[in-house]
């Protein structure tokens, strides 16, 4: 057999999760002239693309632009996809070291870090995590309810999903029409009752997590105004004292924050507060185990000894009434069968990409990962392309020095056969390609950028597969 790598041997990659940290992957390894290289990508769902259409708000959509690349990368010849096929439930990590050289988990984050503080799991308090998926058509998802008629609803965090959410909920129709939000969100959220939204984080103003476009934006909405309590505005000494290492983004955001603190309510039919240092301590519930009510606690700011702003509780507690909560305190990446797991970070054990044997900590032979399961929920799209070249680049080192797997069945129809035979509704980019020119004609209808599928029976009916 001839080596690796060389035209008819090429080297056989399966990418498992088709987002970003997928893509960026696939695209290294084609760059690299020298082998000549096939990439199969398994996703479970029917649809590529991962949190950039699952997660990223629809009121975002130049963001989603990015996929063009991906959409690129695809259609090569030595590109294939193997959507709707779930790794641990229609193959297994022994099936793909069977058929490849080298396999890239590129899964993503996929649940919701807990937040432990009495009456979390009252009714009407989720995790932004299910009700980012729910407005974003997430097929696993999309049956989850959540109660609109409610007035009042708090979002827990102040990062850029907590931004998403509470824009979200703020919204209007109009604004709403011109996004690709699924059908029943637009619906559902037209009709919605809230008033009031408020946003809350434990640290300052100079701490604030979210950037600062999108802070921007929120003092942008037809239908809701933003403010901040102008006491809430005010630097605390340590952040002021701070201020002479700041970043541009910092110095930006306390901007945004102090206007809007200046800013006098226009009365557009609903509010958004961002209030700063406070802490949820307790969801307090009615006889039906409903959420009615929210008791924060006042931070302070302190220094911890490397240098980081942190906040503690002080003696000062109030209560908030609302009726439904959203707590958006980050996303956290969960197991696959068979490959080793830092239960505490929530990621794949790996260092620089090489998946890490558990017990000696030395890679595992031709496995590696990608992306936020790789280095946790952290950065925007473009953070992954770094992070996904680190990581081809270590395959391709491996590879110059015959580091990888030895599967008994590397042709190409032999994967073919087995993806038959385990899921036989599998959809293949060319199905994905039929599927968004659907979408795409479903919102010209409807003068919306696009309407999504958000079942995969209906999406396996639309192929002629179900
Ligand atoms: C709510 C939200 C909003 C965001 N907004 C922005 C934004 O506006 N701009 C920006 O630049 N970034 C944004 N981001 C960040 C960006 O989405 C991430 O950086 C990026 O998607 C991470 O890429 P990834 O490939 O690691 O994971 P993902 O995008 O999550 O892709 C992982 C893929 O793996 C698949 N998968 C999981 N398990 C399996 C399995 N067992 N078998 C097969 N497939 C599997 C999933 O279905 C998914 O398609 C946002 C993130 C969130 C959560």
């Amino acid at each position: 057999m001839s080596q690796i790598g060389s035209e008819t041997n090429p080297l056989r990659v399966a990418i498992v999760g088709a987002g970003p940290a997928g893509f960026y992957t696939a695209e290294r390894l084609f760059k690299e002239k020298s082998i000549h290289v096939t990439v199969d990508m398994y996703d479970r769902l029917p649809t590529p693309f991962g949190l950039v259409r699952n997660g990223v708000a629809p009121d975002h959509q130049k963001i989603k632009s990015v996929t063009k690349i991906f959409d690129r990368l695809a259609r090569k010849p030595e590109f294939r996809f193997f959507g709707n096929v779930e790794l641990g439930t229609d193959v297994t990590v022994e099936d793909l070291r069977d058929h490849y050289h080298q396999i890239v988990y590129t899964t993503g984050a996929q649940t919701d870090r807990h937040l432990d503080i009495p009456g979390i799991d009252l009714k009407n308090s989720h995790p932004a995590t299910d009700f980012v998926a729910w407005y974003n058509g997430h097929p696993d998802f999309r049956d989850y309810e959540f109660d609109l008629s409610q007035e009042s609803v708090a979002v827990i965090g102040i990062g850029n999903v907590a931004v998403d959410v509470a824009r979200i909920l703020c919204r209007t129709r109009e604004e709403l029409m011109e996004t690709d939000i699924a059908d029943y969100a637009l619906e559902q959220l037209s009709q919605s009752k809230v008033k009031e939204v408020y946003m809350l984080g434990r640290r300052g103003p100079a701490q604030a997590a979210f950037t600062p476009p999108e802070a921007k934006e929120l003092g942008e909405m037809a239908g809701a105004d933003a403010v901040v309590l102008p006491e809430e505005a005010e630097l605390d000494p340590l952040s002021q004292a701070s201020l002479a290492d700041a970043d541009r983004g910092t110095m930006r955001n306390i901007e945004i924050i102090q206007e809007l603190a200046a800013r006098k309510l226009s009365g557009k039919p609903k509010k958004l507060t961002i209030r700063f240092l406070v802490s949820p301590t307790e969801l307090i519930g009615n006889e039906d185990g409903e959420v009615v009510a929210m008791r924060l606690v006042k931070n302070e700011l302190y220094q911890t000894e490397t240098g980081t702003m942190r906040p503690r509780a002080t003696d000062q507690v109030e209560e908030i009434p609302v009726g439904l909560v959203f707590r958006s305190i980050g996303y956290r990446g969960v197991p696959i069968k068979g490959v080793p797991f830092h239960e505490r970070w929530g990621v794949i054990l790996n260092e620089k990409g090489r998946v890490l044997d558990a017990a000696s900590n030395e890679p595992v032979l031709g496995q590696y990962t990608a992306g936020w399961i790789k280095r946790g929920p952290s950065g925007v799209i473009g953070t992954n392309k770094p992070d996904a070249v680190e990581t081809a680049e270590c395959m391709l080192a491996d590879l110059a020095e015959g580091k990888t797997l030895a599967p008994t069945h590397p042709e190409q129809e032999a994967v073919a056969d087995l993806i038959q035979s385990r899921k036989p509704t599998f959809v293949s980019y060319d199905d994905w390609v039929k599927l968004d020119e659907l979408e795409l004609a479903a919102g010209v209808e409807a003068g919306r950028p696009r309407v999504k599928f958000t079942r995969v029976d209906d999406m396996l009916k639309a192929l002629g597969k179900a």
